[in-house]
């Protein structure tokens, strides 16, 4: 597989409705040729892809549903905190985030949607109905921590994200995420308070039982981290935040 020429012909494609059926299953060729090749190989041909849509994602030239549906009818009171990390680089900004979901989630889900219910979704052009200034983003979380503590909103909280791996989950939760790869990493204090002070003024009602990791919600994915719950070894920083909490 030639990247170059494949991000070309999907960049003849973006303006289609349906652009995303090839883009999906062009992704599944490119995971299945390196699958066995090493880290650095499959993280450049990563970004590559990643590049490519966040550039046009900038460009607004992505061929979206500009008239969407309510995508936010199932929200519920929310009653449970979901904790990530980005596993990327720390500094992302709001439109790779946005990039990289479109890519990730977005695009299969409408591609070969999950859900008997969402059946009609399969062939129409995509859609978050999570509007900025005019524009629609495939943010996933509710919020942002920086490395140096500073937090950003970015889903508000009558809107769903896509981002435990269970809809029943999304639809009830708020989705904090690190901004960096913190697999086999703790947080720095100064991030754990401030996403300790995002669920102390937002979420008060929140019982710290429903204080949970991404892989807590979904056992197939090890987010936010190695080192998120306690072993017989080491205390979790999981324990670190919910202490933060008392
Ligand atoms: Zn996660």
């Amino acid at each position: 597989m030639d990247l170059k020429r494949t991000l070309n012909k999907w960049g003849e494609l973006l303006g289609n409705p349906d652009w995303y059926s090839a883009v999906v299953s062009d992704i599944e060729d490119i995971r299945k040729e390196y699958n066995d090749k090493g880290e650095a190989e499959q993280n450049g041909v990563k970004n590559g892809i990643y590049d490519f849509f966040e550039r046009h994602i900038r460009a607004n030239d992505i061929a979206l549903d500009e008239y969407p549906p309510d995508a936010d009818a199932e929200r519920k009171p929310i009653d449970t905190i979901v904790i990530h990390h980005t596993s990327n680089p720390p500094g992302m900004s709001r439109e790779r985030l946005s990039a990289i979901e479109l890519v990730r989630l977005y695009a299969p889900e409408f591609a070969a949607p999950k859900r008997a219910e969402d059946a009609g979704m399969k062939g129409r052009p995509i859609y978050s109905g999570h509007f900025r200034e005019g524009r629609q983003v495939f943010w996933p979380y509710h919020w942002f921590v920086r490395g140096d503590g500073t937090v950003e909103r970015l889903l508000e909280d009558d809107e769903i994200g896509w981002q435990a791996g269970s809809w029943d989950v999304n639809c009830r939760s708020a989705a904090i995420c690190f901004d960096g790869n913190f697999e086999n990493a703790r947080p720095l204090d100064v991030e754990l308070a401030a996403a300790a002070r995002i669920i102390k003024e937002h979420y008060p009602q929140v019982a710290h039982e429903r204080i949970l990791g991404h892989r807590e919600v979904n056992p197939k994915t090890t987010c936010p981290s190695n080192l998120f719950l306690s072993s017989a070894h080491h205390r979790g920083w999981k324990n670190d935040l919910l202490l933060l909490l008392k």
